[in-house]
């Protein structure tokens, strides 16, 4: 049986279109998607919009629309963004898709059923834009340090809460001992001092958000859009996509995406949400940091968002694709810039990769008698650029760097591997060389080329489509692949 790999993005609040850090996340899912499939993975990527709550509902008013109306045309512009980078999602996550909504609602009935709900009254400080209640140590200056100045309230209502304190100590054993594995270290350090605190028993439903899933045994509340929104990795594997595919076999997942502002909801609250349901917890969570834009954190207040679209009219799509996972927030935050991005991209993919690629096409063509043979073109998927890369610089190994998620680790190995046959060309010097002797370089550098075209695939798929062909069919004409900035 094919080993398969399921792995998601969060999805993303409807109320307005992606900037950089969505697509940061979405551009990451979707390379080590790509990765896997070229090791045999049966694969199965899962993006959407997460449609519900008062935050949308706030927008939709705002924008003079039904809330309905407002997240349908914002699905679809969501989808058009990742259609145009060439993500490879295979399903697109929609929360108010009938099939969803079952199945959280059949979720909270077996909570409920399972003792672990309870009403009660809510009071305290309430962060909308995070649709989050805050406790006093959340709040910098009274405010919320991701959504400052605005919007925190307080409130009193009534809620149904949800037991989670029963289940804190089994989640915080597994993120200890590693059987909840949190990547990297320091997201997991993060909510393990945060769990050295008592937790209160989380809020799942809202009295007075009518943009929701009415709690099934109570249609004066609305579930927390958080809850529901977090059964959706589970209901994913559970709805018919009218594609054919039984996704029933790919739950748990193997890995969920996100970045540092939703670690507590998926490493704390989603895995309790679990062991409650008697379901299998996700064999891995990856948590990046966030981009900042010269040093700042990026919000609209400062006038400092870029957008997907900023980075495509620009770099191209593999060119966006390639910078950010250049600059992914592996561990830390990561300052970017249009200077910073535009040095990376003439530095590594305009002089670099695609001056190599023009000089050995070129020089390719210049020997008529030359013709590389299929094996070129074929790679072993498990350990074929282990012959680029493996051996080189201290055993820094291309898949390892993909295995642990670290792509700004790929782009460098690629980036040294690209160094070291423009080298090896200066070295042998093929163009002051003739008959089997050229032959002999050149095989060996448009081999090596190939290997780390295949090896970069992931990340840039389109050039490699485009590197491939340029060496599989002589008469295709010689390309620019990166132009100069
Ligand atoms: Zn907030």
């Amino acid at each position: 049986m094919k080993k398969t790999f399921y792995i998601t993005t969060p999805i993303y609040y409807a109320n307005d279109v992606p900037h950089i850090g969505h697509t940061g996340t979405t551009v990451f899912a979707d390379v080590v998607a790509r990765y896997k499939r070229l090791q045999g993975f049966d694969v199965f990527s899962l993006t959407g919009t997460d449609e519900h709550g008062e935050k949308v509902a706030l927008s939709a008013e705002k924008a003079g629309k039904e809330p309905q109306t407002f997240v349908d045309e914002l699905a679809l512009k969501w989808q058009d963004y990742w259609k145009q980078l060439n993500i490879s999602n295979d399903v697109f996550m929609r929360t108010t898709l009938p099939g969803h909504v079952k199945i959280a609602e059949e979720l909270l009935e077996k909570l409920k059923a399972k003792g672990d709900v309870y009403e009660d009254t809510y009071k305290g400080v309430y962060c909308v834009g995070c649709e989050e209640f805050k406790s006093e140590r959340d709040l910098v200056d009274g405010k919320c340090p991701e959504h400052r100045p605005y919007q925190v309230q307080y409130r009193e209502e009534k809620n149904y809460f949800f037991r989670i304190s029963k289940y804190i100590p089994e989640v915080k054993k597994r993120l200890e001992d590693g059987t909840l594995p949190l990547i990297p270290e320091n997201k997991k350090t993060e909510m393990l001092a945060k769990l050295a605190e008592p937790v209160k028993d989380t809020s799942i439903s809202r009295q007075n958000v009518k943009w929701g899933i009415p709690i099934p045994w109570d249609k004066e509340q609305t579930t927390y859009v958080w809850v529901e929104a977090l059964m959706n990795y589970y209901s994913a594997t559970r709805i018919d996509w009218n594609d054919g595919v039984n996704r029933e076999e790919f739950w748990p997942a193997d890995v969920h995406f996100l970045g540092k502002g939703n670690n507590w909801f998926h490493s704390v609250i989603w895995p309790s949400l679990l062991l409650a349901l008697d379901l299998p917890l996700p064999k891995n969570i990856f948590v990046h940091g966030y981009y900042n834009v010269e040093g700042k954190k990026m919000g609209k207040s400062l006038g400092n968002v870029i957008s997907p679209q900023d980075l495509m009219d620009k770099y191209g799509i593999d060119g966006t694709r390639y910078l950010l996972c250049a600059s992914m927030p592996y561990v830390g935050d990561s300052d970017v810039s249009f200077k910073w991005f535009d040095e990376k991209y003439n530095s590594a993919l305009a002089n670099g990769y695609g001056n190599l690629v023009s000089r050995l096409s070129k020089l390719y063509r210049d020997v008529p008698e030359m013709v590389l043979e299929d094996s070129y073109f074929e790679f072993q998927s498990n350990d074929a650029s282990e012959r680029v890369f493996g051996g080189h610089d201290n055993g820094s190994n291309y898949n390892d760097a993909y295995n642990v998620y670290n792509l700004s680790e790929v782009t460098e190995l690629f980036n040294r591997a690209v160094t070291n046959i423009n080298s090896y060309l200066t070295t042998q010097e093929p163009w002051k060389k003739a008959g089997d002797e050229k032959i002999q370089i050149l095989r060996f550098a448009i081999g090596q080329l190939l290997e780390v075209t295949h090896a970069i695939s992931p990340v840039m798929p389109e050039t490699a489509e485009k590197v491939f062909n340029l060496f599989k069919d002589k008469s295709a004409s010689p390309l620019i692949l990166f132009a100069r900035i």
